[in-house]
């Protein structure tokens, strides 16, 4: 029997739909459930009693009460800012200033950089993240460095070098456009699609980018099917206005990525709270995708996300932690957080859109819902075992829940890396609580 071929009995849980109109029929539940595993991808989701009949010769790894949802999927970090989260007093620009430029300035170091990539992949794992959109630095090492740990661990992934050549010190500039260009060239072609590695062409912000470096992303894009484009928009009031004044000729922040045709499906602005209409409906008819980032935006206290005019237009809406501006690796914590940013708001996001939210919503959100987000026949089988009992407040506050929704809400609530029990890689088991990481052998890693 192969390691990636078995069946997993516990609760299952997944979503088929959004869950904002008619929640009952967005998800499936199956309380004495399991999932069928074949060479790393989904063969069944369904009764237990019917996976054991249909595949009476496979394994079973029993998990039965526990909860087993897909896995967590993060639409925006920057991995080489794990050693400076938390950093105290600043808002966007100043902290970019103070703490983020002379931290990346290390990633010129690959060995550096690889020590870092480890210690990032381990905390996503940790914490149940099994995708993450993630910023490199400006250095290609950085890329290369996250790459072979992600490739190690088969984890599908999105990373790009960071592209700037103004307003930041010159030791984090792109001095010389061609060699820009020539660096994420190589860079694309070693790693996208190779595995389960995807690429994003990533220019930091309008205000590191000159119109030249833009364009340079630009045709970067067309070199290979399937890019993504990864930055920021909108996030911090002083930031917009910054913008207004480097590029004049725009309509607003959005246009000055899309006059230079960086808008449409697979661009993910992290972000996105100071959006006027005009902005909301370009965004929504060009495909293109906010990655909410509710830990980031109330610790640098940048704003609050309107998830309501973003879903009244159609725009497409992932989750993220943006670490390290954001405070937790756990996008159970995001979830925390995003909560309190609706009710700020006098919204509210319940547990389903909240657990739709972060696996099926941010697989969409990035256009990988054909592969990941839920247990449909055929998926990569990313998967995550919920350990409720982390702590004895946890395991306390979950006995007194009544239905699924309550003990999704309070998982959302006060749940963190220790209601993590397990994380699973293409059907592998890479984390667990109690052993630690392990690496899957290299004949499992074979992706049609
Ligand atoms: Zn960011």
């Amino acid at each position: 029997m192969k390691k990636d071929t078995y069946i997993i009995k516990g609760r299952v849980l997944h979503f088929i739909d959004e869950p904002d109109t008619t929640p009952e029929n967005a998800y499936e539940y199956y309380k004495t459930g399991a999932l069928v595993v074949e060479d790393g991808k989904i063969a069944f989701c369904g009764e237990a009693s019917d996976a054991v009949s249909r595949y009476p010769t496979y394994n079973i790894v029993d998990r039965s009460n526990k909860l087993i949802i897909p896995g967590l999927i993060d639409t925006h970090m920057h991995y080489p800012q794990t050693e400076m989260i938390g950093a105290y007093g600043e808002q966007l620009l100043e902290w970019l200033e103070t703490y983020t430029f002379p931290t990346e300035r290390k990633f010129s170091d690959k060995a550096y950089a690889k020590d870092v990539s480890d210690r990032f992949i381990a905390e996503c794992l940790r914490n149940g993240t099994t995708t993450a959109m993630v910023f490199g630095t400006i250095h290609p090492e950085s890329v290369d460095a996250f790459f072979e740990v992600s490739d190690s661990y088969n984890m599908r992934n999105i990373c790009g070098k960071v592209l700037m050549d103004r307003n930041a010190p010159d030791y984090l500039l792109d001095t010389d456009l061609d060699t820009a260009k020539k660096q994420t060239e190589d860079l694309i072609h070693r790693w996208h699609n190779k595995g389960r590695q995807l690429y994003a062409v990533t220019p930091r912000f309008t205000p590191t980018c000159t119109p030249e470096m833009m364009t340079v992303a630009k045709e970067l894009m067309d070199t290979a099917p399937d890019l993504y484009m990864h930055s920021h928009l909108s996030e911090n009031k002083g930031e917009c206005a910054w913008v207004a004044e480097l590029e004049p000729e725009a309509t607003d922040y959005l246009d000055a990525y899309d006059r230079y045709g960086l808008v449409g499906p697979r661009s993910v602005f992290a972000h996105g709270i100071h959006l006027s209409e005009r902005e909301y409906k370009r965004l929504a008819e060009t495909g293109a995708a906010i990655a909410h980032s509710p830990t980031s935006n109330l610790f640098l206290g940048s704003g609050l996300w309107n998830k309501k005019a973003c879903q009244e237009h159609g725009v497409r809406a992932g989750l993220a932690s943006d670490v390290g501006a954001g405070t937790s690796f756990s996008q159970l914590q995001t979830l925390n957080e995003a909560y309190k940013i609706q009710q700020l708001q006098g919204e509210k996001l319940s547990a389903f859109q909240s657990f739709y939210f972060a696996t099926l919503g941010s697989a969409k959100s990035i256009y990988l819902d054909d592969k990941i987000g839920n247990f449909e026949e055929g998926k990569e089988a990313d998967f995550i075992i919920l350990d409720n009992s982390g702590t004895e407040l946890m395991d306390y506050r979950q006995s007194h829940c009544k239905t699924l929704e309550e003990e999704l809400f309070v998982l959302g609530t006060i749940g963190d890396d220790r209601s993590i029990k397990e994380t699973y890689v293409m059907g592998v088991c890479v984390y667990d609580k109690d052993q630690g990481f392990r690496r899957p052998p290299v004949e499992l890693k074979a992706v049609s």
